[in-house]
């Protein structure tokens, strides 16, 4: 039987690549047959746009979701990548804290989708939640429901100061919503060699954080930004540029954290 893993990608700071590397992972995931859906929890639906799905296209979306109107197979939808599914995301989404605040366990809706999916034979093997740059009831949904949390770090000055505050805000799920919630870990995103100040934060967030830094850094990467515009991953748009070569490593890495974890 499949065991299905859900990872949640966060950082309440907007443009650190959040979304880039929900989208390269997941690629790069379903790319070594790992059935991999991603979800997207932005209302702004980057991660949406970036696998090609239109706006029109979206007949089911995560707030049909989270509003308990459809199911995760109801709402997932095939990509152009073998293997990698997608929920996406729409406007409604803005809407959705309002509309659900007074509901008793309206944090677990996620999870409780997620849960459903998953007994009997889940369809995938690896889902990856993607965020939108804050702590809401949206972001508060995908830690109550992942197992883990991997952080995108922008390689710049104010890094692991946003850092502190989003481990809080872990810590407080793990207290409260999700004790078995672990830090997958964190991956240093568009590093600029040429940057002292790039080098210098890598340095600090290794000496802060140990071994939850993946190996793996991101260079900053033309190919990576074009990408998006043409409705694909960068894994499919260039391969061999730098940015796509880095994710192919990161999900080797998580596969490799993965089997330490549940082994654990
Ligand atoms: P977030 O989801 O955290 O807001 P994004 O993934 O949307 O961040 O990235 C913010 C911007 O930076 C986007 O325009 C994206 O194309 C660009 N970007 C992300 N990663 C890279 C990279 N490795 N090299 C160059 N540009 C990048
Ligand atoms: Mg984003």
């Amino acid at each position: 039987m499949r065991r299905m893993r859900v990872i949640t990608l966060a950082n309440q700071k907007g443009g650190v690549g959040k979304t880039t590397t929900a989208i390269n992972l997941a690629t790069a995931l379903a790319a070594v047959g790992r059935r991999t859906l991603l979800i997207d929890l932005d209302p702004q639906g980057n991660a949406s746009t970036g696998l090609g799905i239109d706006r029109d296209d979206r007949e089911v979306s995560s707030y049909d979701v989270l509003m308990e109107t459809a199911s995760i197979s109801d709402g997932a939808m095939m990509t152009a990548v073998p293997n990698l599914f997608v929920i996406p995301s729409t406007l409604d989404l803005l809407g959705l804290e309002a509309e659900i605040s007074g509901a008793t366990g309206r944090a677990y809706r996620l999870r409780d989708a997620l849960h459903f999916h998953s007994i009997g034979d889940p369809q995938f093997d690896f889902v990856l939640i993607d965020c939108p740059p804050s702590l809401n009831l949206l972001t508060v949904n995908a830690m109550a429901a992942a197992d883990s949390i991997l952080v995108p770090l922008q390689c710049e000055f104010f890094a692991l100061e946003g850092l502190s505050q989003l481990l809080q805000t872990v810590e407080q799920v793990r207290d409260t919503l999700n004790p078995a919630l672990d830090l997958h870990g964190i991956v240093l995103t568009m590093f600029d060699g040429r940057n002292n100040l790039a080098s210098q934060v890598v340095r600090d967030v290794r000496s802060y954080m140990g071994d939850h830094v993946y190996e793996t850094i991101i260079p900053r990467n033309v190919r990576v930004s074009e990408a998006p515009s043409f409705g694909k991953p960068a894994i499919l748009y260039d391969m061999k540029c730098s940015g796509s070569q880095a994710y192919i490593r990161l999900a080797s890495e998580v596969i490799q954290r993965e089997r330490r974890l549940t082994a654990a």
